[in-house]
C-alpha cells in the first residue's frame, strides 16, 4: 500500500498542469468537470509549442525535410494510437475532430449499407451524439431505432437488449461509460449478443477513456471512437477504430485532397486505408500533440490512475451523502463521475454559487435529455474527478455544497 502511495505522488503530478495553479473568483481553482473535457499537462503543451516552431508543414505531400518530419511525427501517433487501443493494424485508426465527428462517419457509411426495416439498437444511456446521427439515419433509410431501456439504477436492462435483437438488428450503439451518471456498461455481452445475430457494434468510448484503457481485439468490438481531449490531449482531435473488414465496406465520408488515389472529371478511385477516410488536411499539430497525451498517461498507468480515481470515488461519495437530502444517479460499478441533487434545489443555482467560491462542475443534462427525462429531472450537478484531483479539494468542494444548500433552502 505504502508502495503504491509513493508510486502515485498527486503533487508532484500536479505541477505537469499550469492551469490547476490558477485563480478563480480570488480562489484556487477546483477542476471537476474533468467528464467535459480534462486539462492538459505541460508535456503536451510543450509538443504543441515544440510542432508550431520547429516543423509546421503539410503530410504526405512534399518531399521537403518539413513535411518528412511532419509526416512522420504524424504516422508515430497513430501508431501510439494503435498501441493504446489494441488494435491489429495502424490503418484501422482513423484520424477525426472528435467522438462526434467518428460517429457521424460510421453513419454516414450505414446510409449505403441499410435498408427499409433493418432495425439499429441504441441504449437509453447515450449522448446526444450519439442518438441524433442514428435518427437521421433512419430518416434517410428508412431503418428503425430502438432503445434499450435502463433501470433507476442507471444500469441498462441486459434482458430487454437480448429480446430486441434480431435477424433485422444491423447496429448496436452504447457507449462504453455514461457521461451523464458515471456508470460503466457491459459492453462485452452487448458486443457478443450482437455478434450472435450479425450486427456490428459501435461503442462510444469518450467518456470511458481517460479511466479505462479499451482493447478493441479482446473486446471484438467492430467501432470504438473517442476524443483526445478527454484524455488530456488537445480538442478538435478525436480516433474512429474501425475492423478493417467494416471500413474497406464504408465509404468514404467527405471529398477533398488525402483520400483519393486517381481524380478525372469522369471518375475517381479513393485511396486506401486510413486515407480513404482523412481527407483535406487533418489537424496535424493535434493529431501529434494526442500521441504526447497518450505517451504521458501511459507513464502514469491506467491501473494506478483508476485505482487513484477510484479513491476519490468513494471518499466524495461518502461525504457528499453525508450533507443530507442528496440523490446521486447511477449506482453500480463507475468511473469517477458524480451526477446528483440536493432537494428541489435547481442544480443551475448549485453551480453558480460553487464557481463563486472557484469550483468548476458541470449542472444541466450533459448532452443526455433522454436520461433527465427518465428521472424527471431538469439535470443533475456533475462532479468529475481526474487523477489531478486531491481529497483537499474534495473537502473544500463538500464546504462549498453545504453553503449552497443552507443559502438555498
Ligand atoms: C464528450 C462525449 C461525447 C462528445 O465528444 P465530442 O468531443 O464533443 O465529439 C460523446 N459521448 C460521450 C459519452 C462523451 O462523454
Amino acid at each position: 500500500m505504502i508502495e503504491k502511495e509513493l508510486m502515485f505522488d498527486v503533487e508532484k503530478i500536479r505541477k505537469d498542469f499550469p492551469i490547476l495553479h490558477r485563480e478563480v473568483n480570488g480562489k484556487p481553482l477546483i477542476y471537476f468537470d474533468n467528464a467535459a473535457t480534462s486539462q492538459t499537462p505541460q508535456q503536451v503543451i510543450d509538443c504543441i509549442v515544440d510542432y508550431y516552431s520547429r516543423y509546421n508543414a503539410n503530410i504526405h505531400r512534399g518531399v521537403h525535410t518539413l513535411s518528412q518530419e511532419a509526416t512522420n511525427a504524424y504516422e508515430e501517433a497513430r501508431i501510439k494510437v494503435q498501441q493504446h487501443f489494441n488494435a491489429a493494424k495502424p490503418y484501422e485508426i482513423i484520424m477525426t475532430s472528435g467522438t462526434t465527428d467518428s460517429i457521424n462517419l460510421v453513419a454516414n457509411g450505414f446510409s449505403a449499407i441499410l435498408t427499409k426495416g433493418d432495425e439499429i439498437l441504441v441504449s437509453a444511456l447515450e449522448h446526444h451524439s450519439n442518438i441524433v446521427p442514428w435518427q437521421m439515419l433512419c430518416e434517410q433509410t428508412g431503418a428503425i431505432l430502438k432503445v434499450i431501456p435502463m433501470f433507476e439504477s442507471g444500469q441498462l436492462d441486459m434482458e430487454t437488449y437480448t429480446s430486441l435483437l434480431n435477424e433485422r438488428t444491423k447496429l448496436v450503439f452504447c457507449n462504453h461509460v455514461s457521461n451523464a451518471l458515471g456508470v460503466i456498461n457491459p459492453i462485452a455481452f452487448i458486443i457478443e449478443k450482437a455478434h450472435e445475430v450479425g450486427a456490428a457494434v459501435l461503442i462510444d468510448g469518450a467518456q470511458a477513456s481517460p479511466h479505462i484503457k479499451a482493447d478493441v481485439q479482446a473486446l471484438d468490438v467492430d467501432f470504438y471512437v473517442t476524443s483526445a481531449h478527454k484524455i488530456c490531449g488537445p480538442t478538435g482531435v478525436g480516433v474512429l477504430y474501425g475492423k478493417e473488414e467494416w471500413l474497406l465496406k464504408l465509404p468514404p465520408y467527405k471529398g477533398g485532397g488525402e483520400m483519393i488515389d486517381q481524380v478525372t472529371f469522369e471518375k475517381t478511385t479513393y485511396a486506401g486505408l486510413p486515407h480513404k477516410f482523412e481527407a483535406g488536411t487533418p489537424n496535424i499539430c493535434g493529431v501529434i500533440a494526442f500521441g504526447a497525451a497518450l505517451d504521458y498517461m501511459n507513464n502514469i498507468g491506467f491501473e494506478t490512475i483508476a485505482a487513484y480515481e477510484n479513491e476519490l470515488l468513494h471518499y466524495a461519495t461518502e461525504k457528499l451523502l453525508a450533507v443530507g437530502d442528496v440523490t446521486i444517479y447511477g449506482t453500480g460499478k463507475k468511473v469517477s463521475v458524480i451526477s446528483f441533487n440536493i432537494d428541489n434545489i435547481h442544480p443551475y443555482d448549485i453551480g453558480t454559487i460553487v464557481d463563486k467560491l472557484g469550483i468548476a462542475v458541470r449542472t444541466g443534462h450533459h448532452c443526455a435529455q433522454p436520461i433527465m427525462d427518465f428521472y424527471k429531472i431538469p439535470g443533475t450537478v456533475r462532479a468529475s474527478f481526474s487523477f489531478y484531483n486531491t481529497k483537499k479539494e474534495i473537502d473544500t468542494f463538500i464546504e462549498a455544497i453545504k453553503k449552497a444548500k443552507m443559502m438555498l433552502s
